[in-house]
């Protein structure tokens, strides 16, 4: 046993230990046939593709249904996204062209799949690429239902680790989840539905872990580390007792966050500060509820633009806006509009290839040149602002002219309101993002226009330290605890108290416990982090002490 054991190292997706049996996933992959077993005429092979089409569609439906009772509303979307894909034209068309060109049903359905997964995977956007593995699913169920299978494991007799070159949502919810402890896959995206559920069915995961281990591990024990994204196929004594005690501890941590729910985020002596939400999707709502948030810190619109073939129209962003602010039930809610550019690039705006795309084309830069697309989502955001308490926030301000010309376009687009008789909230708070060090250095200035700052801290350091924030080989000179950070970010919040403005944290810091002292001994007032971390801030901030916060000995490092 001892000389067997093998580590792999992927992208963590959940954090968590699982401990268990190595299984092999083999469904999911539509696998070629030696020769295609359904093969008729080409009516007949059309006519059969429309009836498993329906019932894959009908079986999604249920899935959704079982997701939404099971887990929650943002998975049931995962299969009412299948549901879509399945019905899709364009895998209708080249389904048909594939059997009017002599092909059989099978092969037609795959090479049909496999053409749509390569066009997305080709794709620039993260979000759009982590699909491709949706539509290799969808295939794999299309011909599963032509075999008269049926994908995922729902039974296991012992405590399982599943490995997959991918896994699919659907494989997830159906396998027997009383005994599968997590998964790793050879591929996958961290942003996919898969992770998306994962972290949902809190099952400790890792994705990307490169190649599978040999198949004649299977049977053998398995540990899936979700904090780092290690995998270790058949662990020797000593570490497998080593996992074992993380395991155990980490069990008890999630169980001490617990205790912590319902609570206010007050710290020892007595200072509040707000804890809410970074979500990218109006579905994420259910989460920030799920996990105790106080509400949205950070709305990233740019998902809506992301996820849609054109620009969203003005209807369809309002009712995205107005269901987030009833979700909430009159929790605050910050939208940001659109950060469009740099790493999130979406194809019609034809933004056309840049040398340096993180100082290029972006955001409210675009929105100078187009003023259109701000005011459509302005409009939508004031007519959604009446069901809810909606604060709107601008990204990559670095001069006060900027945030001018943007107060200006939300008072013209108050007016046309007004003029047209459509109610708005007339309060709704105007603040921008501080996360270049040109908005650090002035913000007493912006804090004189702006409502309120929110720090992003993703960007501040990457701007601050000239260090490319997607590029893995500098990533040990990404490093947001630098004094230079935490020096503008004591600076930016004695400027807008000074003001009398408040200033919260939206960037990934937020999060960082180990800054926690910090951030509320210079007087942060908020902090904003991805749901599932909000009780263990809530912790962090309750065990703190102000008063014993050495604030110099962080500035200096
Ligand atoms: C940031 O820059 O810190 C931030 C929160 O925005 P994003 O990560 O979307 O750029
Ligand atoms: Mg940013």
């Amino acid at each position: 046993m001892e000389d067997k054991m093998i580590t792999l190292r992927g992208k963590p997706v959940m954090e968590g230990i699982a401990i268990g049996i190595l299984r092999f996933l083999e469904a999911g992959e539509p696998a070629a046939e030696d020769g295609d077993p359904y093969i008729g005429s080409a009516e007949a092979m059309k006519q059969r593709f429309y009836e498993i089409r329906e019932a894959v569609a009908a079986e999604c439906e249920v899935l959704a249904e079982r997701a939404r009772v099971e887990v929650g509303q943002s998975e049931a979307e995962i299969f009412a996204t299948h549901r879509l894909m399945v019905l899709d034209g364009d895998l209708e068309d080249a389904v048909i062209a594939g059997i009017d060109a002599g092909k059989g049903l099978a092969d037609a359905i795959r090479e049909a799949g496999e053409g749509l997964a390569a066009m997305l995977a080709a794709m620039e956007d993260e979000y759009l690429r982590a699909r491709a593995a949706d539509a290799k699913d969808v295939c794999a169920r299309l011909i599963a239902a032509l075999r008269g299978e049926r994908t995922g494991v729902s039974r296991l007799d012992v405590p399982t680790v599943l490995a997959a070159v991918d896994v699919t949502p659907a494989e997830l919810l159906q396998s027997d989840r009383t005994q599968l402890m997590g998964f790793f896959t050879a591929d996958g995206a961290t942003g996919s539905h898969t992770a998306i559920l994962a972290r949902s069915l809190a099952l400790p995961s890792a994705v990307a872990v490169g190649e599978l281990p040999d198949r004649s591990l299977e049977g053998e024990t398995v540990i899936v580390d979700g904090f780092t994204g290690e995998v270790i196929v058949a662990p020797d004594t000593r570490t497998l007792a080593l996992y074992c005690e993380k395991q155990a501890a980490a069990r008890a941590e999630r169980q001490l966050e617990e205790t912590f729910r319902g609570l206010p985020n007050r710290t020892q002596d007595g200072y509040e500060v707000q804890v809410v939400c970074n979500i990218g999707r109006g579905e994420e709502a259910a989460s920030v509820l799920q996990n105790d948030g106080g509400g949205v810190g950070l709305f990233r619109s740019e998902f809506l633009y992301l996820e849609s073939p054109d620009f969203p129209s003005e209807e369809t962003q309002y009712r995205v806006y107005r269901r987030l602010l009833e979700d909430m039930g009159g929790r605050p809610v910050v939208i940001r509009t659109m950060d469009v550019g740099a790493d999130k690039q979406v194809g019609y705006f034809g933004i056309g290839r840049e040398e340096n795309p993180a100082l290029g084309y972006r955001s409210i830069r675009i929105c100078m040149d187009r003023p259109e697309i701000l005011c459509t989502q302005l409009r939508a955001l004031y007519r959604a602002s009446v069901f809810g308490k909606l604060s709107i926030l601008i990204p990559m301000i670095v001069s006060p002219w900027e945030l001018c010309w943007v107060r200006e376009r939300a008072q013209e687009v108050r007016d046309e309101l007004r003029a047209e008789g459509i109610a708005f909230d007339p309060d709704v708070k105007l603040g921008i993002m501080i996360e270049t060090p040109a908005a650090a250095a002035i913000s007493d200035l912006l804090a004189k226009d702006a409502d309120f700052f929110s720090i992003g801290t993703n960007d501040l350091t990457q701007y601050a330290l000239a260090v490319d924030r997607q590029n893995p080989r500098i990533e040990r000179f990404y490093d947001s605890h630098h004094p230079a950070i935490l020096r503008m970010i004591a600076t930016v919040v004695e400027n807008a108290h000074r003001e009398g403005k408040r200033v919260s944290v939206c960037g990934e810091l937020a999060r960082d416990t180990s800054l926690t002292p910090f951030l509320l001994a210079v007087g942060v007032d908020g902090l904003s982090v991805s749901p599932p971390y909000v009780l263990r801030l809530r912790r962090a901030i309750r065990e703190c002490d102000r008063s014993r916060v050495e604030i110099g000995e962080f500035l200096k490092k």
